[in-house]
């Protein structure tokens, strides 16, 4: 993590500075740089027959059903250069989409990869943030088949579109969840927001003194949540290994507030979730007393997690408990029961959209 502001000074130096290395865009043209940024991609998935190269892709289908996802990444509303290397970029784009497909049960295969680019950013910017891409399809076994390259007024622009299989079966969707059925989520929760919050407040800290190379040593784990973070492929497995097949499943982007939520509604059920039982990273927990701020809140509210969020029925309890992966945060509910936490003090507040909303009522 260390030298990681320096790494971005670089990289503004690099979008400014006349002197350092950088080649234009212009100059290689659009088929010079689609080129250039795909030929160290290798395919490694049968079903891939035509990645890059021609009019379209041709994907073999097999017997499973394909699962389609897809994220628009803006700079200045989804992340901001001045924190998030290109690379680190690169390889939340393709993570945060594979998320999506592991979120439905299903195997990632393949992903498309589109970019708009003002002429602020050189070759040596896109080389960056495609050894990101390159560096998260090695990383969970995908294939690079496409994408797009165009020009921006401003900014940079960058939409990932994955590809993936499972056989209807396996396909978890929101919609499942029963009354009395277990609520588990993979990992732990909070960390990327607060990873933010972190780097945000070095932003100003920075800005004033940019000599000053912030002390980032007790936050590497929130640090890496936030621009580095990896889609739980594995879990998929290891249910598998289990032998437990989750009634509904989602990826928590937006808080797990808000992910329940969209669980509970298409169940059309209500749920009960213990605060208690809420994993947090010790970094997490020092983070917040250092902010001031409620770790129920930043886990129910934060976002950008990538964890899963899923049912399981309670005959799967004795399979679910105790795993190191695995966390029972509540239950499923009654429609009419609404959706409630239930506070370390044993008191039942509802569940908001926003859980600070939901919280603030606790004074
Ligand atoms: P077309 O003009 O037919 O849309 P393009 O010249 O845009 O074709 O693209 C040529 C090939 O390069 C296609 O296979 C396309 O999918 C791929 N491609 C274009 N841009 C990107 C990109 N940014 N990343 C990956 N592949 C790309
Ligand atoms: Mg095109």
């Amino acid at each position: 993590m260390e030298g990681l502001f320096s790494r971005c000074v670089y990289l503004c130096k690099m979008l400014e500075d006349k002197n350092q290395s950088r080649t234009s865009l212009a100059e290689l043209g659009e088929f010079g740089l689609i080129n250039h940024i795909t030929k160290h991609f290798k395919v490694s998935h049968k079903t891939t027959v035509k990645a890059v190269g021609d009019d379209a892709a041709v994907l073999e289908s097999s017997e499973k059903q394909t699962l389609i996802t897809t994220d628009l990444l803006i700079e200045g509303v989804h992340f901001d250069l001045s924190y998030m290397p290109l690379k680190h970029l690169g390889y939340k784009a393709v993570v945060v989409n594979l998320s999506d497909v592991f979120a439905m049960n299903g195997v990632a295969e393949q992903i498309t990869v589109s970019i708009a680019v003002s002429n602020r950013f050189p070759l040596e910017a896109i080389e960056e943030l495609y050894a990101g891409i390159q560096l998260a399809c090695e990383t969970y076994t995908i294939d690079l088949i496409g994408g797009d390259t165009t020009s921006s007024t401003k900014g940079i622009l960058i939409s990932v579109t994955a590809v993936g299989k499972a056989s209807k079966e396996e396909i978890v969707y929101r919609n499942g969840a029963k009354e009395t059925d277990l609520i588990v989520v993979s990992g732990d929760l909070g960390a990327a927001y607060l990873g933010l919050q972190v780097l945000e407040r070095e932003k100003q800290v920075f800005k004033v003194n940019p000599k000053n190379q912030p002390d980032l040593d007790n936050y590497t784990y929130l640090i890496e949540r936030q621009l580095k973070p990896e889609a739980r492929k594995d879990i998929s497995t290891l249910l598998k290994e289990m032998d437990v097949q989750p009634t509904a499943m989602i990826d928590i982007s937006d808080g797990l507030s808000s992910e329940i939520m969209h669980i509970c509604s298409q169940s059309e059920v209500g749920c009960k979730i213990y605060e208690d039982k809420i994993p947090l990273d010790p970094q997490v927990i020092s983070a917040c007393e250092e902010f001031d701020l409620d770790s129920t809140m930043v886990a129910l509210s934060g976002g950008e997690d990538y964890e899963l969020l899923f049912t399981v029925p309670i005959a799967d309890f004795e399979k679910v408990k105790g795993n190191p992966h695995l966390s029972i945060i509540g239950h499923i509910t009654d429609k009419v029961a609404g959706l409630n936490l239930v506070t370390r003090a044993g008191q039942e507040l509802e569940l908001k959209a926003q859980g600070w909303n939901a919280l603030t009522n606790k004074e």
